[in-house]
């Protein structure tokens, strides 16, 4: 044996041991997908032993693959001579082995990205082609849990942090896409808007936090009146919009009552001391000629306005002349 030939039994024999003993997934195949080479990685997780899996058709060993889609890329690799990458965000997984954390991991299978190169011979002719297999599970894992806090801060964003009620942002939003609907459907709905009566004597007399609490029961007495296809909202301080979907302005003048009757009932008790109070309402019903939801909301604004005029705990619909 000269000194080349042991350097490359050597070289051999190192590559071996680095390849068995690699954190990744290695299967070579060849234009059969017969196995000619199957890893240590691929032996723990698989719980196939590399001198079963040799010589074996991948397919027929691992039935579970996802044959037609796997031989194609595979096609095209040794047609091309040229890699393909594969990510877990495109196919989660390719070998399906359970995840080494299925409890505080939060997957039971193993994410994986892969790789198919090209192993070209030394006349440069492509007979086989490696599959590298990653276990990517931590990065799917911790990009999933952050994506799910991420659509979680959305909906907070979309809600009050004092009443639960939605945020103004979020309640014009939903004002506007009605708006639009209602060009389209013509489906009747309407606008109630109410801002609590001398409510700067509540915080004045009371405080703050008493002034926090009479809010937040405002808002808890609306959200028991409203139905389920309502939209209710904390338009500012002591200042709320409930939109009421399907809604003509004569029933609308029957919620905004028996709402404005509720709270004119309500006593928040804040240490001794028992507050009362009561809210004014103005209601617009939807129409064609309002030009934008702005229009709309205006002209609830305007008879919430009027309900201030007359004297307070009031309830008036724009329109109504009476
Ligand atoms: P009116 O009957 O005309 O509505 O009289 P009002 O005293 O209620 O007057 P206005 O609606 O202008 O008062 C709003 C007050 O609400 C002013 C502000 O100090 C108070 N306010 C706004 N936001 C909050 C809040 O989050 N908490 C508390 N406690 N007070 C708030
Ligand atoms: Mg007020
Ligand atoms: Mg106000």
């Amino acid at each position: 044996m000269n000194g080349q030939t042991f350097d490359e039994i050597n070289e051999l024999h190192w590559n071996l041991g680095l390849l068995q003993n690699l954190d990744v997934g290695l299967v070579v195949v060849d234009r059969d997908s017969y196995i000619c080479l199957w890893n240590g990685f691929m032996e723990n997780h698989s719980g196939t032993m590399a001198s079963k899996a040799s010589n074996q058709n991948l397919f027929e060993l691992f039935p579970e693959l996802p044959e037609r889609w796997l031989s194609k890329k595979l096609q095209s690799v040794f047609l091309l001579n040229n890699p393909a990458y594969i990510s877990w965000e495109q196919r989660s997984y390719l070998f399906p082995f359970k995840s080494h954390r299925p409890i505080t991991g939060g997957a039971p299978l193993m994410y994986q990205n892969v790789t198919l190169i090209p192993l070209p011979s030394p006349t440069g002719q492509v007979d086989h082609v490696g599959i590298l297999i990653y276990d990517v599970t931590d990065t799917a894992v911790s990009q999933q849990e952050l994506q799910a806090a991420n659509s979680q801060l959305q909906s907070l964003s979309r809600v009050d942090g004092l009443t639960g009620l939605y945020n103004r942002a979020y309640w014009q939003e939903c004002l506007e896409r009605e708006f639009e609907r209602f060009a389209r459907s013509q489906q009747v709905s309407s606008l109630v808007m109410f801002d609590i009566d001398f409510f700067k004597k509540v915080n004045d007399t009371y405080g703050h936090q008493a002034g926090d609490m009479v809010i937040r029961a405002v808002a808890q007495t609306l959200q028991e009146h409203a139905r389920k296809t309502d939209v209710v909202g904390r338009y500012g301080g002591e200042e709320y919009g409930a939109l009421l979907v399907g809604t003509s302005g004569e029933n609308a003048l029957i919620f905004a009552e028996r709402l404005r009757a509720a709270i004119e009932g309500l006593l928040v008790e804040y240490g001794e001391h028992k507050i009362r109070f009561t809210i004014s309402l103005g209601i617009s019903e939807i129409n064609i000629e309002q030009e934008n939801a702005l229009n709309w909301l205006e002209e609830a604004d305007q008879a919430l306005y009027k309900s201030k005029q007359s004297g307070r705990n009031w309830v008036t619909l724009f329109g109504d002349h009476d």
